[in-house]
């Protein structure tokens, strides 16, 4: 028999666990069905959660496979789709959703960001490859499109989805009371963290940013372009920071360092909330002032949630909040882009510098 020819394509896997395992690999580009779109990459962000997964922290393979092809924030163009693909057509830009849900009652009602049941997927993550290739395969249902305005910075939707949900659950859940929020913290100024300050400004909230980089850093000048005002916890320690502020009804906590998110605690103003955003995958302990903590969570009826990944009604709000920040702060988005790194380098990529924000990895240019 004749050897079939299959196209194929150049992607980075790890393999699961194993620390430092990034590689290019060789794949057959995927075949379109009726129901789906053969995507093409054009250019992936790299995040935390990437760089622990190469760290062998964090990750899971396919069922069946070996390895896992990562990436889990892409703008994509539509390459072809299937008779059945109707909302759909060749050139779209897209950004995916990253969560595949399961058959528990949030996942089908579309809420697989509230997962019950656990056995969810995530592209790129968890038991399903990611994006960063030069092609994938996606259905309607997890494609969000996008206006061609915004393509010089829609790979940030994914992260900028993140603290949308973080935002509208902590409004969600201050419904419980009459609450008018003023002053915000925000903890941390990588993506979440700025993108973050950026969704609090909007909502007309005070900002305070307390994050590593010294005020003059990108990162610093960003946040005070946006009117949030910038300390370095070298000089304003986060235990201090009541002190310093005052009445604090809303803290962000973007670090993804455990131990800042219990110290985050006792800041919290009366009736406040702290929302936790950061996937902590070591198993490290520390003592917590137990006592105090606990007598004014419950002394100011505060409260303390932890907010992950977002279903498309939180991508698709990301798309209008672009718009609103672009017009108050023209090329705001475009500024957090600190590297795109050619396929050939997803090493250097994976590899985070103090001055990155956001890195990129550049998979095709059309
Ligand atoms: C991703 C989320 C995901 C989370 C946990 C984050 O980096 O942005 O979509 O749910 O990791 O795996
Ligand atoms: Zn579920």
């Amino acid at each position: 028999m004749p050897a079939t020819l299959t196209a194929t394509m150049r992607a980075v896997a790890v393999t699961p666990k194993q620390p430092g395992s990034a590689r290019q690999v060789e794949l057959p580009i995927p075949t379109t069905t009726r129901d789906t779109a053969l995507m093409r990459v054009l250019e992936v962000g790299i995040d935390g959660t990437d760089t622990e997964i190469n760290q062998g922290l964090y990750g899971e393979p396919p069922p069946g496979s070996s390895f896992l092809v990562i990436g889990h924030e892409a703008l994509s163009v539509v390459e072809a789709v299937g008779e059945g693909v109707l909302s759909f057509k060749p050139g779209d830009l897209v950004v995916s959703t990253v969560r595949r849900p399961d058959d528990c009652p949030n996942c089908q009602a579309g809420e697989s960001d509230m997962c019950l049941f656990g056995s969810y997927t995530e592209r790129g993550i968890k038991g399903a490859h990611g994006y960063m290739g030069e092609y994938y395969s996606e259905t309607p249902a997890f494609m969000v499109k996008i206006p061609p305005p915004l393509r010089p910075f829609a790979v940030l939707l994914e992260p900028l989805s993140i603290v949308e949900k973080a935002t509208y659950q902590a409004w969600k859940i201050q419904e419980r009371m009459l609450w008018q929020p003023t002053r915000a913290v925000v903890l941390g100024a990588g993506p979440i963290g700025i993108l973050g300050t950026i969704l609090l400004r909007l909502r007309g909230l005070e900002v305070h940013v307390y994050a590593k980089s010294p005020p003059e850093s990108l990162q610093g000048r960003i946040l005070q372009d946006v009117g949030a005002t910038y300390q370095r916890v070298d000089d304003h320690p986060v235990t201090g920071i009541k002190d310093e502020l005052g009445q604090i009804d809303f803290i962000l906590e973007g670090t993804g360092n455990s131990a800042v998110a219990f110290e985050a605690m006792a800041q919290l103003g009366t009736n406040g909330v702290l929302c936790l955003t950061g996937v902590s995958a070591g198993n490290r302990s520390i003592a917590i002032p137990a006592d105090v903590i606990n007598l004014q969570m419950v002394l100011g009826n505060r409260v303390t949630f932890g907010s992950v990944n977002a279903n498309r009604r939180y991508f698709e709000m990301g798309l209008e909040h672009f718009q609103q920040a672009e017009r108050k702060w023209p090329r705001i988005f475009e500024r957090l882009i600190t590297r795109r790194v050619p396929f050939g380098d997803f090493l250097s990529a994976l590899d985070r510098r103090p001055e990155d924000i956001k890195t990129l990895l550049t998979i095709a240019t059309a």
